[in-house]
């Protein structure tokens, strides 16, 4: 009789160039599915959905942890307790280090999880029958495609049954993905934070999804187009518990496009709210070069917001046309600038290297212009990268394109078209 559950919560690293497990002596980043993940476990225990059963989560940042695997395995070893590893929000560049780690567990009759955008990405675009996938299921790997928000107690459910499903896609309708209005918070876990460089930094998604249609963005395949989102409500009761816990007071939300959030103006609203309570919030957010709301950067401003990364990706409208980015226009890429600028708002802006008119002449060019006339106050530069779950890299898989099949070099700095 199975009287303890242990879930371990893993987000893996990846391989560098030379094999090896990239770690680093201090995160910067934490990881935003290992909180959602932890929040979706926290609350099973607190509704006690399972009754007396006794249920512990371990969570591990392995770009920041050493993950003690023979303990894990010793772990499981233990009379009545029944463990489950759950590999969490799994980039397609780390899928062959999550792969390695699964196998190793699985070698030990571990029961496995694998989610993330990888997994999701690749069943939404591609199907099951893609060879990583299927190797995922010939190793006994459960599969999971989309969010899990209303289906974890089913989930841990079936694993307590010893009867995990080989899939669980919750990602087929892309237009009807599950509400997350008043879904369970994201829980931190100090554990994990104390090998961050600054626990006071924190992440968090206050909505998921984007309207547009960039050819080469997984995410609306995964998140999909319609704008789901937190309670404004939801999101102060977050700030603020992570304010008392921990000392959190400076956020990356992650949320892919700030700007098209319904509830953008209650939200910043009850973040300005918080500063009554004496909890003053500052963060960077995402969000995108369309015109904005009347109000939204001046209040964005007034709610802390410090910086705002953009995808630009290029200059060249050809560009932008071809990659169905229609919604930045480059005539008005310095008005946008010099707007958030006005705020007192850093620019960050993102651009890709190796769009279809791109040329060795062509680039050099580009960037001194963006250095010269647009001025965002930083930049980062990625290569175009096929990622699993756009429609980019499946247009390139039927046309027979060469892609480079390492998935470690699927990370945007390495050439791998
Ligand atoms: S604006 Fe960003 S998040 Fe939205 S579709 Fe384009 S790349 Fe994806």
């Amino acid at each position: 009789m199975t009287d303890r559950l242990v879930i371990y919560l893993i987000k893996p690293s990846k391989y560098d160039d030379e094999g090896y497990v990239v770690r680093f002596w201090k995160g910067v980043l934490p990881s935003n599915t290992l909180s959602v993940l932890h929040g979706l476990t926290q609350d099973v225990i607190d509704r006690r959905v399972f009754g007396n059963l006794k249920i512990d989560v371990v969570t591990f940042d392995e770009t920041a942890e050493k993950l003690p695997i023979r303990k894990i395995v010793r772990w499981s070893q233990q009379p009545h307790t029944k463990l489950l590893v759950c590999l969490v929000g799994v980039q397609t560049n780390q899928f062959p280090r999550a792969l390695d780690l699964a196998k190793q567990f699985r070698a030990r009759a571990i029961d496995v999880m694998i989610g993330g955008f990888h997994t999701s990405g690749t069943i939404s675009m591609l199907g099951m029958e893609e060879p990583d996938i299927q190797e995922l299921f010939r190793e006994s790997i459960t599969v999971v495609s989309g969010e899990v928000e209303g289906k974890w107690d089913e989930i841990l459910s079936d694993c307590l049954k010893g009867r995990l499903k080989p899939v669980y896609h919750y990602a087929q309708d892309l237009q009807n993905l599950v509400d997350i209005h008043e879904a369970p918070l994201p829980l931190t876990s100090p554990k994990t934070m104390k090998h961050f460089a600054k626990p006071a930094f924190g992440t968090a998604d206050t909505s998921r999804g984007c309207p547009f249609a960039c050819s080469f963005c997984t995410i609306i395949n995964v998140q999909g187009r319609k704008m789901r989102e937190r309670s404004p409500e939801r999101i102060a009761e977050l700030l603020r518990r992570n304010y008392h816990a921990h000392g959190t007071s400076f956020y990356f939300f992650t949320d892919d496009n700030f700007a098209r959030k319904k509830l953008w103006r209650e939200t910043f609203e009850a973040i300005i709210g918080l500063r009554e309570e004496g909890i003053k919030i500052s963060f960077m957010m995402q969000v995108d070069l369309a015109r904005k709301p009347k109000d939204f950067v001046k209040l964005a401003g007034q709610a802390g917001c410090t910086q705002v990364f953009i995808g630009m990706e290029s200059v060249n409208p050809q560009n932008l046309k071809a990659e169905g980015k229609g919604q930045n226009h480059v005539e008005e890429y310095q008005k946008i600038i010099k707007e958030w600028h006005d705020a007192g708002i850093v620019v960050h802006t993102g651009y890709i290297i190796g769009l279809p008119f791109d040329t060795r002449e062509q680039v050099p060019q580009d960037i001194r212009y963006l250095m010269d006339v647009i001025q965002p106050d930083q930049s980062s530069f990625f290569m175009l990268t096929p990622l699993p779950g756009s429609h980019d890299h499946r247009e390139m898989k039927k046309r027979g394109e060469w892609m480079d099949p390492d998935f470690n070099k699927r990370d945007s700095f390495h050439a791998t078209v």
